[in-house]
């Protein structure tokens, strides 16, 4: 039993209901132990989010008997594409285009593509990684072409602007980015966005994968 993956998963299931399709839970286990990722996937909890690919390493070296899905949800830099085409499932944080030849050829010869999201830098945020709007159907043809990599969509990460309502705007202009790439790529199915405090709006909007960490694991130090 655990109580806030309950509330966390019935609330996600009744904004899921109100939108009629399935949202999925991709849990943020960034600076949790171990331990805390068992748990969670001793409830039923397949997918978990790590920023820091170190981090994620060893903690899926720990869990090693487990049968999880491990995401990348944090920035990637050029020299880390190798460990992340040969240890994750899933790419959420791609932005550019010289990191896709190298990840291509490290995932070569593993039984399945890499899964890959656009992150998109929806609130051109000078801080924030992710691309520009526009720049999305020419990264997204360029990892449709690349064999050992899977285009699934896209992720954002909309600015933290206290009134959460505030952040719809960028929702909803995810919404229409999503929708002109899926007319181009019908393969395309995960729209990531949506965290501890905004989930319930961004699967109003759209989302169809939400990111959580706080609130299944409290906060972080
Ligand atoms: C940390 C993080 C989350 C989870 O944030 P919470 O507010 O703890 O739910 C989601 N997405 C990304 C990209 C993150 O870095």
């Amino acid at each position: 039993m655990n109580p806030a993956y309950d509330a966390v998963r019935a609330r996600i299931d009744a904004a899921a209901q109100r939108v009629g399709h399935p949202v999925r839970l991709l849990a943020v286990s960034k600076t949790q132990p171990a331990q805390a990722v068992r748990e969670l996937a001793a409830l039923g909890q397949q997918a978990f989010g790590e920023n820091y690919v170190r981090e994620a390493l060893t903690k899926r070296r720990e869990l090693a008997v487990l049968d999880l899905e491990w995401h990348l949800i944090g920035p990637l830099q050029s020299n880390k594409c190798r460990e992340v085409a040969e240890h994750f499932d899933w790419l959420q944080s791609l932005d550019r285009e010289k990191l896709i030849e190298p990840l291509n050829r490290y995932r070569a010869g593993r039984p399945a593509p890499l899964n890959v999201l656009i992150q998109v830098n929806i609130d051109a945020e000078a801080s924030k990684s992710g691309c520009a709007p526009d720049q999305v159907g020419l990264l997204a043809a360029s990892v449709a072409a690349a064999p050992h990599l899977r285009l699934r969509g896209l992720m954002a990460i909309p600015a933290p602007l206290a009134d959460t309502a505030a952040r719809n705007p960028s929702f909803t202009a995810m919404r229409e980015l999503y929708a002109a790439l899926k007319s181009t790529f019908p393969q395309v199915d995960t729209l990531s966005m949506g965290m501890s405090d905004d989930f319930e709006p961004a699967i109003a909007a759209g989302a169809t994968m939400v990111r959580v960490g706080s609130a299944l694991f409290g906060a972080r130090r």
